[in-house]
């Protein structure tokens, strides 16, 4: 197992690069704790493939270095830095069978046939194939060759990191949920470091003890998915973390007090946000206290979904949505509260912090 560090790491894909918006990764400077189980979450296009395969060794970054337990590795192959991949689309081979490709990584690195068959049979097993073992990989479903795939990446548990690439995205909902129950299982069982890339926030919040949010090239947060809920260090992981997402509404900060069109709020900090050209107030639909008293709010839409309502109102020339349980009561003349703890401000879309 291996702590990972991404030393400035910078990466373009085409000759020349000039500005921030010609890197696919603007700039990556992180330690990833030997042992960790991470997921790196972002929407499509933001650059989380190039991370993983920069890490496996698939990509030289264009400026930067990899280092694993303080060593640079940032030149060695794939093979060199002993790190199990697992791609988004089944790589596996055609013509061999499923029990075959599974030994595969464990014969080529010469281990004896007798621990080979107990790791290949543990495998089968947590991948639900045991019945297809003598099969040919050829003519499976795209999804049983997936779960190849997965169990390949497993299958050894000597090496330095596990890296998954979206590895779940053609499985059904149910064996999705039982692969990811088994991927934390063994992460607990092996210590290893896993990194798992998803752009789906459930999934990354049920897989990860740290989850990476990366927007536009950049890391934006790292954090348990406590803090990236009670605290999104930037206004997109406010955006894309929770459902519906953070209200994040224009403002104007003077001294601890904080307005929001006509309304103002009392904090009990100063937001430094003097160097700011645009500034935002944020805060969760869950924090928002609906009753008779308080800043009014119109209210247009209340949408029933399940135990709890999504109450979709205006406040202050802005939309706002606010989360209540399923029985509260919506009063005719409805007014808001928000909690000043609750409350986040943000200075170019980045969170002001208490100690500013
Ligand atoms: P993600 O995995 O988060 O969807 P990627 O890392 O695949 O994102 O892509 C990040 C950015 O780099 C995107 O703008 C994508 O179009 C670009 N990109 C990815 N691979 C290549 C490539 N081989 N050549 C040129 N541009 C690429
Ligand atoms: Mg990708």
């Amino acid at each position: 197992m291996a702590r990972i560090t991404l030393d400035h790491i910078r990466h373009a894909y085409g000759p020349n690069p000039k500005s921030d918006k010609d890197y696919a990764l603007k700039e990556v400077d992180h330690e990833w704790t030997d042992g960790g189980a991470y997921a790196l979450l972002g929407p499509s296009g933001c650059g989380k493939t190039t991370l993983l395969n920069i890490i496996s060794g698939l990509l030289q970054p264009s400026h930067g270095r990899i280092l694993f337990d303080g060593r640079d590795v940032t030149d060695l192959s794939t093979q060199a830095r002993n790190i199990a991949q697992v791609f988004q689309f089944p790589v596996i081979y055609d013509t061999m069978t499923v029990y075959d490709n599974l030994a595969f990584p464990l014969r080529n690195r010469g281990v004896a046939e007798p621990e080979v068959d107990r790791r290949v049979r543990e495998i089968l097993e947590m991948i639900d194939l045991s019945d297809w073992a003598r099969r040919k990989a050829q003519g499976l479903t795209a999804d049983q060759k997936q779960k190849i795939s997965l169990g390949r990446g497993l299958v050894r548990n000597d090496v330095n990191a596990i890296l998954f690439d979206e590895p779940l995205t053609v499985i059904d909902p149910h064996m999705k949920w039982v692969l990811r129950s088994q991927l934390k299982r063994l992460h607990k069982q092996f210590g290893f470091t896993m990194v798992y890339v998803t752009h789906d926030q459930t999934e990354a919040l049920t897989f990860a003890e740290k989850v990476v949010v990366m927007y536009e090239g950049e890391i934006v947060q790292i954090g348990t998915p406590a803090e990236l809920f009670e605290r999104p260090s930037h206004t997109f992981v406010g955006y894309f973390i929770g459902s519906p997402g953070m209200n994040v509404m224009p403002a104007k900060v003077a001294g601890s007090s904080v307005s929001v069109g006509e309304e103002t709020i009392n904090l009990d900090y100063a937001p430094d946000t003097a160097r700011a050209a645009r500034v935002e107030l944020g805060i969760r639909p869950e924090f928002i206290r609906l009753g008779r008293d308080g800043m009014p709010v119109s209210i247009s839409k209340v949408e029933d979904i399940g135990r709890q309502k999504i109450v979709r109102a205006r406040f202050a020339g802005q939309p706002l949505a606010i989360v209540v349980p399923e029985d509260a009561e919506i009063p005719e003349d409805a007014r808001v509260r928000f909690d000043p703890a609750a409350i986040s401000i943000y200075a170019d879309s980045w969170r002001v912090g208490r100690e500013a």
